[in-house]
């Protein structure tokens, strides 16, 4: 079932160690998740405002921008606040793990750690995670969407999405204003790993704004011209 390749979660380890970022990613990548490093700070920012993952393995002391301060950002970002934040310390750093978990980091574990207790914290957390995405409901504008129940009102009345153009909304909804090109649309809806047609985008966009705007309701959807789509936060 291909649903099962957008399923694997996506783990970012930021650590400037190598030989450890490789032992990390190798072992991580055979337990199934998806896997990206970051070797400083600045460069784990970059990748999480690119594409937030739904954990971070972050190191404390890493060159450019701090761990402490990674977080930070993590948390303070609407589109990442949610993301989960596992930090790695050394040992001795007690300080440091308190004020992590003050910054909203969710766990932390000491170096040298057994890699078992940390796939263990690893699956705890992303359970954790999984378990509170089945309960949320998100908004936007009028639109209601309950995850748990695939359930969509506008303005109080129920919508029917066939089960693309649901996730297409869902996935707009975790953004709003940010514009997506198809390409990454076609990534974070259908998976990396199927291949369609980028035109497919614009017939599920249709069906959706159709279903959505039935009843002449502002368009909650933008057009941006060779870029791609949008939720209109204008429009709301
Ligand atoms: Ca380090």
């Amino acid at each position: 079932m291909t649903a099962e390749g957008r399923t694997r979660p996506a783990i970012l380890v930021v650590e400037d160690e190598a030989p450890l970022a490789t032992m990390l990613r190798y072992n991580l990548e055979k337990q199934g998740y998806r896997v990206a490093v970051a070797g400083d700070g600045e460069q784990a920012l970059a990748m999480i405002a690119e594409e937030p993952p739904d954990l971070v393995v972050l190191d404390w002391m890493l060159p450019l921008v701090s761990g402490l301060e990674v977080c930070r950002r993590i948390r303070r970002g609407p589109a990442t606040r949610d993301v989960g934040v596992l930090i790695l310390t050394a040992r001795g750093e007690e300080g440091d793990k308190v004020r992590g978990l003050d910054t909203g980091a969710d766990d932390y574990l000491t170096k040298p750690f057994s890699l078992d207790e940390l796939m263990a914290r690893i699956r705890a957390l992303l359970r954790r995670a999984r378990a509170e995405l089945g309960a949320e409901e998100l908004a936007f504008a009028d639109l209601r969407v309950d995850l748990a129940r695939h359930r969509v009102t506008r303005g109080g009345r129920r919508v029917q999405l066939g089960p693309t153009e649901f996730r297409l909304l869902v996935f707009l909804m975790r953004s709003p204003g940010r514009v997506y090109s198809r390409e990454e649309l076609l990534n974070g809806v259908w998976g990396r790993d199927i291949h369609v047609e980028p035109r497919t985008v614009d017939v599920h966009i249709r069906r959706l704004r159709r279903e959505l705007n039935a009843g002449n309701r502002p368009d909650l959807i933008r057009t941006v011209r060779a870029a791609g789509y949008a939720l209109d936060t204008e429009a709301a």
